[in-house]
């Protein structure tokens, strides 16, 4: 068996688990309460030289419950975007910077077998602005 076969990352998992959210549900059903968001992020591990990976997210291309890690030896890596705005919103936070480590595991490809865990982390900054209810 090959050990370069892609390993499933943590949106992968995800999609594929059957017992979390029954069906994917868009970001406005999400989060009906955002009207407009920002979200960067910066990676550094493996692969990565230095915190130099930035990618930026908006409503338009907004990635889903998970970022995914860029380990190729890291099997359901990355970290979860839906919990960390969840609980911005759950606080009406407008900004917020925080890092997270990537919570997958170096592994073979099904993720059997566990070598290490994954080291990667990532520097997230998020900006929120809320829709004025009539509430
Ligand atoms: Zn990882």
């Amino acid at each position: 068996m090959s050990n370069h076969r892609k390993r499933l990352k943590a949106s992968d998992v995800f999609r594929e688990s059957k017992h979390v959210f029954g069906k994917k549900v868009s970001f406005e059903e999400a989060f009906p309460e955002i009207e407009d968001i920002v979200i960067s992020v910066e990676e550094s591990g493996r692969k990565i030289n230095k915190w130099n990976y930035k990618h930026t997210y908006t409503k338009q291309n907004f990635p889903g419950e998970y970022i995914d890690c860029s380990n190729p030896l890291c099997y359901n890596g990355g970290f979860s975007i839906g919990k960390i705005l969840r609980d911005m919103v759950k606080e009406k936070l407008t900004e917020l910077e925080t890092l997270e480590l990537c919570q997958g595991y170096e592994g073979s490809p099904k993720g059997k077998k566990y070598y290490k865990k994954c080291l990667n982390q990532f520097k997230i900054r998020v900006s929120i602005k809320y829709k004025k209810t009539a509430k």
